[in-house]
């Protein structure tokens, strides 16, 4: 069940990020599959506070729509500046709310084809051939 049926579910969620963030870890898998943007990525979990508070002020800004989405910003895909780097609010609600690293061929997936939402319950990942095929079915 969307951790967003409730009304204090972003709260709950926002927790949840904040014990994933703090608990991350490198593992042995860290080193054999090490590129800049996964040690972009770890650094931004270690550093913890900046990653939490950034997740904290874009979640409560974002609006709830009848669909269920969070949209946040005015039109499209909202890019967010942290630690030097522009990034969409949508990728660092997914890799950061979990914790996980992407690898290169990994993208964040709308599973309501609205590039706006960041609700995590709507966002997935998968390989960028997914991603195209999102889209088709999206047109069609
Ligand atoms: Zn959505």
């Amino acid at each position: 069940m969307s951790p967003f049926e409730g009304g204090d579910g972003i709260d709950v969620w926002i927790t949840e990020a904040c014990t994933n963030i703090k608990t991350f870890e490198r593992d042995e898998l860290f080193d054999l599959l090490m590129t800049e943007t996964r040690v972009w990525w770890a650094e931004l979990f270690e550093a913890q506070s900046e990653a939490i508070d950034k997740l904290t002020s874009i979640m409560n800004e974002a609006a709830k729509t009848q669909d269920g989405c969070l949209e946040f910003g005015q039109k499209g895909a909202q890019r967010i500046s942290i630690r030097g780097k522009r990034i969409y609010a949508y990728q660092l609600v997914y890799w950061a709310g979990n914790a996980l690293l992407p690898s290169a061929q990994d993208v964040v997936r709308h599973k309501c084809h609205n590039r706006r939402c960041i609700n995590p319950s709507h966002l997935t990942h998968g390989s960028q051939a997914d991603n195209r095929l999102d889209e088709l079915e999206r047109r069609s």
